[in-house]
């Protein structure tokens, strides 16, 4: 057998127990549920990204909690290295929910569903508690998807408060990393919206924790890129829902006027904008906008791109000419959420937000949705890519976080300079964050200023060029290092301590200590590739 080139031998087959793992460790509870059949080997070797192949001894499919943690002890206790990644969604795009020659734990197991990509069946909401008294909470299983959790929390009138664009990731994989969409600029991203977690550590313990009990195993989990637990379960802060969403693109031609009201809309609260004194004055009196995005229209690709079927065609052919001309449009991306009961006008609010703001005359466009139509809106698009069979390709994603006073300077280098060369399909989303909303003590890296944007080049490839883009990535980092450009990898990609540790910054010896804690034997999340036995 062999997966893109790369020979599998499975000759140490010896009954029930995978050949990669220690036979003299062997248990009764976890045998019968680790597998090596070729079927979940390959399934477990690849992910979203398709670029990279990466294939495990054995994949274990648990039934409960206890099943992972006996497997993580057992490899704690064993002589030999032996690796466990949990796999969320495999919505990763370069390998890290992969074990080398370890373990894969398919979580979505857990509740009772088929591993893998599979969206029509449908799925268990056992792992899913909603408890509604007092500061009202959704208990989820880490293995639960969002799109799960948000249906769930509905049925009792509520719903999280800050999303990811796209709801068929884990919370166990949003959490490890940040969890970001346009609610993080008002809400923080998910990673700030948790208030306890269930984990099983690198020695196979399994702990609850949260601000207040075993915090530093609860900072050190969020954000922390899988290396220092499993999380099992995560209670997850959520308020009243509304009904609808009333939905705003808004287009530019002037990267400095688009990015100027992109952060005056987040930091109205916060601080003063010149010249902007009235607008904010009358904002504070106002309940203000709940979604702010952006992305970027290149001259030479269709507006449409996969990120819903917002626009007509015939607005889709305007707002391409626009980009033509130009070379570049950008759109922002605005939404206010209300409820089909309440007596806020909230047209009269968005139009007085509207009328200072410096979009091209002519080319503001409205919608209105139902809250889960918006929030479920990339799904639509997904479909539409599937039918098409443009989903299951290569993805060579870059995410950056640009500090705020760069990202002109990233702008006239990258938007308008390497990306111009080299057109892709795919959304370019730029939207701003505000740094206060993040707790300093998470695993999770951002820049150094007050805001900084989120950049996401989200490019779609062929077998045939995907390298290229990928090239064009590093010319992109490169660029960035050249001019000075203090960016953050975001869902990061990186090789080599010293990488690594300039990732972290000045949170490396805390990263590092932490590994130590909870995770000695570097046995979690191999695929990241930052630490290796034995961690120093
Ligand atoms: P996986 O890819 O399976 O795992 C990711 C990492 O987390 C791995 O290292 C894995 O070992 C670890 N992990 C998984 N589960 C657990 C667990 N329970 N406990 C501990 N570690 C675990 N991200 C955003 O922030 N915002 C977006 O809007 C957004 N949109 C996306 C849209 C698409 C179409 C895709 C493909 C991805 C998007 N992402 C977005 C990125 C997404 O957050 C990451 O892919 C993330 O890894 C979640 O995917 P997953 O649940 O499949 O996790």
């Amino acid at each position: 057998m062999s997966l893109v080139g790369v020979p599998i031998s499975f000759s140490g087959l010896l009954g029930l127990w995978p050949c990669g793992l220690p036979l003299e460790l062997s248990s009764d509870d976890i045998s019968a549920k680790l597998t090596e059949d070729p079927e979940s080997i390959v399934a477990a070797s690849t992910d979203f990204g398709m670029l990279t192949v990466k294939v495990p001894a054995a994949v274990l499919f648990p039934s409960s909690d206890r099943d992972i943690a006996e497997l993580v002890r057992l490899a704690y206790e064993s002589t030999q290295r032996i690796t466990v990644a949990a796999r969320g969604n495999g919505h990763s795009v370069w390998g890290q929910a992969s074990a080398v020659g370890g373990v894969v734990v398919e979580m979505r197991s857990l509740g009772g569903d088929a591993a893998g990509d599979d969206q029509s069946s449908p799925r268990s909401t056992a792992r899913l508690n909603v408890s509604e008294g007092g500061e009202p909470y959704v208990d989820a299983g880490g293995e639960q998807l969002w799109v799960d959790v948000l249906h769930e929390a509905l049925r009792f009138g509520l719903a999280p408060r800050s999303w990811t664009d796209y709801l068929y990731l884990t919370v166990g994989g949003t959490l490890s990393n940040a969890g970001l969409g346009g609610q993080a600029f008002r809400h923080g991203p998910q990673i700030s919206n948790v208030y306890e977690l269930d984990v099983i550590t690198g020695r196979g313990e399994m702990i609850t924790c949260s601000k207040d009990s075993n915090s530093d195993l609860f900072y050190a989990v969020l954000g922390g890129l899988g290396q220092f637990g499993i999380i099992t379960r995560a209670r997850i802060g959520v308020e009243p829902a509304p009904d609808r969403v009333r939905w705003i693109r808004l287009i530019y031609t002037d990267f400095t006027a688009f990015t100027a009201d992109q952060e005056l809309l987040i930091t109205l609260d916060e601080i003063r904008v010149p010249g902007k004194e009235v607008l904010k004055l009358e904002r504070k009196k106002t309940k203000g906008l709940d979604y702010v995005e952006g992305f970027v229209v290149l001259g030479q690709t269709p507006v449409s791109n996969w990120r819903s079927s917002f626009f007509s065609d015939e607005d889709s052919k305007r707002i391409e000419a626009l980009a033509a001309l130009h070379g570049a449009a950008y759109c922002l991306e605005v939404a206010m959420n209300y409820r089909m009961d309440s007596a806020e006008d909230i047209s009269q609010e968005i139009e007085r937000l509207l009328e200072d703001l410096s979009f091209v005359p002519g080319f503001a466009f409205n919608n209105d949705v139902s809250y889960v139509e918006f929030l479920n809106r990339v799904h639509k698009g997904e479909l539409q890519l599937r039918k098409l069979g443009f989903w299951a390709v290569p993805h060579p994603w870059l995410n950056l976080f640009v500090p705020r006073t760069r990202i002109l300077d990233f702008d006239n280098g990258v938007f308008k300079g390497i990306l111009q060369r080299n057109p892709s399909l795919g959304p370019i989303l730029v939207y701003p964050l505000n740094r206060n909303k993040w707790d300093e003590r998470m695993s999770a890296v951002i820049p150094d200023e007050d805001v900084f944007f989120t950049v996401g080049l989200l490019r779609s490839a062929t077998r045939e060029d995907w390298s290229q883009l990928e090239a064009q990535n590093e010319e992109i980092l490169r660029f960035c290092e050249l001019e000075g450009i203090e960016i953050k990898q975001y869902l990061p990609h990186h090789e080599g301590r010293s990488v690594w540790a300039k990732h972290f910054g000045r949170k490396w010896s805390t990263f590092l200590e932490r590994k130590q804690k909870y995770d000695p034997k570097a046995i979690l999340s191999p695929g990241q590739r930052i630490f290796d036995f034995p961690v120093a």
